[in-house]
């Protein structure tokens, strides 16, 4: 794949071994299909000095038809996996920048920090996002869907058609802003673009083509519509109750 010759070139200067070795990470493996459901998909993503890639809440097939097995894995092991190696890689590589008092490459470093973490952070909500079955909406979540939205349906229909507007490679975020104590629907090109400073993402569906192109193809729009009939909104609405405390 082409954009693994990327990600080795962002190992240049430190080593993927040595990164390896860091992080423990079991790249390329999936973890535990028998992993326990668990709520904590965020405290899970850094542990001992290091972010680290979280365990699947459910078995790989769990999700299916709607989300196979194989893209599943090939999501979770191919796409976030590499993505959490680089984070950690280029907060190496920034500290070694300031030991060395040398910021050549900040701008680069900085890039390198903001995607992958990007990737890292969604990544771990996404896989939370959804349950087998998909999970009703709570009535304290409902209740903020209607005051900021009109209602459940209307919220449902706005995530999904920014989901499947997003240009490019990218998110459909609902997420609370903290300021005006409002939900919002963001899109996210890439992995940090757009974002909005301080609002805290509570359901994500990924709308990158590694998401779905295996199973769905150029259908984007179907994708979505599967996302939804997954969808957690359990989990979001944990992640709200959190958010406002
Ligand atoms: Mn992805």
């Amino acid at each position: 794949m082409k954009s693994m010759l990327t990600r080795r070139d962002a190992f240049k200067g430190l080593g993927a071994a040595a990164i390896l070795a860091a992080t423990g990470l079991p790249v390329g493996e999936l973890l535990a299909a028998d992993a326990k459901p668990s709520e904590a998909a965020l405290s899970e993503a850094f542990r001992d000095g290091v972010y680290v890639q979280g365990k699947l809440p459910y078995a790989p097939d769990a999700l299916g038809p709607s989300y196979d097995a194989q893209t599943l894995e090939t999501h979770y092991a191919k796409h976030h996996a590499p993505a959490v190696v680089l984070l950690n890689a280029a907060l190496a590589k920034l500290e070694a920048a300031r030991k060395a008092n040398d910021f050549a490459a900040v701008k680069g470093l900085s890039q390198d920090l903001a995607l992958n973490g990007g990737s890292h952070v969604l990544h771990s909500l996404f896989w939370h996002s959804m349950t087998p079955g998909g999970a009703g909406v709570p009535d304290d979540l409902a209740a903020a869907l209607t005051k900021d939205f009109g209602g459940v349906e209307p919220a449902q229909r706005h995530f999904a058609a920014a989901a499947k507007a997003v240009e490019g490679g990218g998110w459909g975020v609902l997420a609370y802003e903290p300021i005006a104590g409002k939900l919002l629907v963001l899109q996210c090109e890439k992995h940090q673009n757009l974002a909005l400073w301080g609002a805290v993402p509570l359901l994500v569906c990924d709308v990158w083509e590694h998401a779905y192109y295996r199973q769905y193809a150029n259908r984007r729009d179907d994708w979505v519509e599967a996302f939804l009939k997954l969808a957690n909104w359990a989990f979001a609405g944990k992640r709200l109750a959190a958010a406002r405390a």
